[in-house]
């Protein structure tokens, strides 16, 4: 996520430079010709030739949403075909509204029934979060082994509160809910991501890509924009109409509902972008979806392919930021630099995952880091960010301040990005970088993965050990 007023207070330091009269990329060339450069390794990854097919085993999720004519609750059914890859005889689900402040904003997920062939039981766990819990646990008549599936359905009930820009909430003419169903909080290889919620505004789940199926019934006069590939809505039925999509790699769903205006035009690489506005917004529908397919074609010429069929970008009302969701941004705010921060995140939390609790910056610092190929970075910015004192690679529990994570996290660790990439060399380093997100594409990735991918960069690896975001484990050999 990102908040236009945050990014102008990092902007200050590292991404916007007004009058800075070089680009990062000028900079750096005419350093190129002054330093001989080693000659850029081949990639030794063997993985990176094409980009990493999804696990075939992957949970199957089937969303059935019901936004009612309050415009403020929720109700819905969550199926998930579920086949874990290690033994486990429980499903642990994160509601993620219950910790995004819901006192404040009023927002709360509560579970009505879990069903299923194979449940035992099933209650809420805290995990810090307020409300009826920040986990909910569905208990099995026994284990489940690995490659064993079960099926369970769950009902639910979201209230969305008013308040500011949040993942879930309710405005004039337009809802929202991202992260508003139960989220399946499995890390293949590892087990079930338990990690407490905090007070840090930023994201604290983990979740394996799944192939999702979406429907919402709303009030026929509204617009549906939401994660997937959408269908034209079904013909108004009792003053409804039903939206369906289908993405076969989320990780989570975001589903907006509003008086939008809509534009949707397909980019060169066949990516089809819909934006929608609401009645007064500062910026055309149309326009906006000319910055989104601008921001796809400068951050695919850096990191490859975008990730997904489509991609709807709904503007609310709030001022605030974004928040990324597979194949959907929540924008609040037309701000050119915080939409390409959170398209980059397409790449960056989308298909490379990452435990956004244990390792925020493999999705937060690389999303800022591509900032860059829009905003140029001098290398003495990128050198005085860096001198931020801490870890870029702290935890989510680490932070006593959203000011000194958003520093830590996004400035130094975009800053020390930056600076990899003038040490390594440009070419070499985009290489390494395109096969790590090849490499990793529909998983959740670690520092590890990084590591492996920039091994025949030390240059690189000694500037990202120095800023603490990888440390002396995470080396390869
Ligand atoms: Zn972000």
């Amino acid at each position: 996520m990102s908040a236009r007023r945050r990014l102008l207070a990092l902007g200050a330091v590292l991404l916007l430079l007004p009058g800075c009269g070089a680009s990062f990329v000028d900079t750096f060339a005419a350093e190129r010709s002054a330093v001989p450069q080693e000659p850029a390794a081949p990639p030794s990854d063997g993985d990176c030739a094409q980009r990493a097919e999804p696990d075939p085993d992957r949970p199957v999720v089937e969303l059935d949403l019901r936004l009612d004519d309050d415009l403020r609750t929720v109700t819905g059914t969550e199926s998930v075909v579920f086949t874990p890859d290690l033994p486990t005889d429980e499903l642990v689900f994160r509601l993620v509204p219950n910790g995004s402040r819901p006192a404040a904003a009023g927002n709360r997920l509560v579970v009505d029934a879990a069903r299923g062939d194979d449940v035992a039981g099933s209650g809420y766990e805290d995990a810090g979060a307020e409300g009826p819990g920040g986990l909910f646990v569905v208990r099995l008549d026994g284990e489940l082994a690995a490659g064993e599936a079960t099926e369970v359905a769950l009902d639910f009930t979201l209230a969305l509160g008013q308040g500011g820009f949040e993942r879930v909430g309710a405005a004039d003419g337009v809802s929202w809910w991202a992260s508003g169903a139960p989220l399946l909080a499995w890390e293949p290889g590892v087990g079930w991501a338990r990690d407490p919620f905090v007070d840090v505004p930023g994201e604290t789940a983990t979740s394996p890509v799944a192939d999702t199926t979406v429907a919402v019934s709303a009030p026929e006069a509204l617009t549906v924009l939401m994660t997937g590939d959408q269908a034209e809505p079904s013909a108004p039925q009792d003053g409804r109409r039903t939206w369906t999509s289908v993405e076969p790699v989320a990780r989570d769903v975001s589903v907006a509902v509003g008086e939008f205006d809509t534009a949707s035009a397909t980019g060169d690489g066949g990516v089809e972008v819909t934006t929608g506005v609401l009645p007064g917004a500062d910026v055309a529908a149309r326009e906006l979806t000319a910055w989104t397919l601008t921001a796809i074609d400068q951050l695919e010429a850096r990191f490859g392919p975008f990730p997904y069929a489509t991609l709807t970008v709904p503007l609310l009302a709030d001022d605030g930021g974004g928040i990324e969701y597979p194949s959907s941004i929540l924008l609040a705010g037309a701000d050119r630099l915080v939409l390409l921060h959170e398209v980059a995140h397409m790449w960056f939390y989308g298909m490379v995952g990452d435990s956004q609790f244990r390792d925020p910056w493999l999705d937060e610092a690389f999303a800022t880091y591509a900032e860059s190929v829009a905003s140029p970075v001098s290398a003495d910015d990128a050198a005085r960010v860096l001198g931020t004192p801490g870890d870029v690679g702290a935890a989510m529990d680490q932070f006593d301040t959203a000011a000194g994570y958003f520093r830590r996290v996004y400035g130094k660790g975009g800053a020390a990005l930056v600076t990899a990439r003038e040490a390594a060399g440009a070419e070499a380093f985009d290489a390494a970088l395109r096969c790590y997100v090849d490499a990793n594409a529909w998983t959740i990735a670690t520092p590890d993965d990084v590591a492996r991918a920039l091994a025949d960069l030390p240059a690189a690896l000694d500037v990202l050990t120095g800023a603490g975001a990888l440390d002396e484990d995470d080396l390869p050999g």
